[in-house]
């Protein structure tokens, strides 16, 4: 059971930051329509993702793969679940059939994998091109450059369906984010353009807890905010709250 004071904390955060998203939406500079909020569930038990779906939240994403494994029928009948985080070909398996998007592809090899496995399971994957966007050698993604002709890669590739973009931007002044999500919201477009407008609701997944509001700002249909809603993160221990 979840004591009073913890449902507290996870109500205000989760309705502290929709109100956030709204008045973000509302003065946006880019973009239009509706965004989604996913709640980056690292670390917060299956019970606490659960009252945060009784809230109103639709979507989680894990970044780890036993994670997702571990809550997964847990959460599956109360929320959508994505993966976000960077997945190895050889846990793939376990990822295809309970994750209706996939934020974090960057090779075709991983692609390709993906497609295997979707197809074997008789499914059709959702993914996101991952992208690089501050070109750092600690990060996954593909460079800026060379997201448009991956992103076609993928868009022809049977068992995946190509649905937008993923970004991590680097760690940064907040008035430097906006640059970050302005020039991946550009590649968005290019990509859309480029396999003839055929993606069905397309996805620009950006921003954080410590980004969100910048990232709606350009353009973003999607945010992956965790500490904002749960509380810091206590590795290994669960969230602390605060
Ligand atoms: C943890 C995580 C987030 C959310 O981070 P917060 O700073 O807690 O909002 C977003 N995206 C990915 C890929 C993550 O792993």
């Amino acid at each position: 059971m979840l004591d009073q004071s913890r449902k507290t904390e996870i109500y205000d955060g989760y309705n502290r930051v929709m109100e956030r998203i709204e008045n973000a939406r509302a003065h946006r500079f880019t973009g239009s329509g509706e965004v989604t909020l996913l709640a980056a569930t690292k670390t917060v038990p299956a019970e606490e993702v659960l009252y945060a779906a009784s809230l109103g939240l639709k979507v989680a994403g894990e970044n780890k793969v036993q994670e997702l494994t571990e809550k997964y029928d847990d959460l599956k009948d109360a929320l959508d679940m994505h993966f976000i985080g960077h997945l190895q070909t050889n846990k793939v398996r376990q990822v295809v059939g309970k994750a209706s998007v996939i934020h974090s592809v960057d090779s075709m090899k991983l692609a390709g994998e993906i497609a295997k496995k979707s197809i074997a399971m008789g499914v059709v994957t959702d993914v996101l091109c991952e992208i690089n966007i501050g070109r750092e050698e600690s990060k996954s993604g593909v460079m800026p450059e060379a997201a448009k002709e991956f992103a076609a890669e993928l868009a022809e590739t049977a068992g995946i369906r190509l649905r937008g973009v993923m970004t991590m931007a680097p760690v940064c002044e907040s008035s430097e984010y906006r640059k970050y999500f302005a020039e991946t919201y550009q590649i968005f477009v290019d990509i859309l353009q480029n396999t003839g407008y055929n993606i069905n609701e397309p996805i620009l997944s950006m921003g954080m807890s410590d980004s969100f509001e910048e990232a709606i700002a350009e353009g973003a249909t999607l945010v992956r905010v965790g500490s904002a809603i749960f509380g810091r993160r206590a590795y290994g221990l669960g969230y602390t709250g605060k």
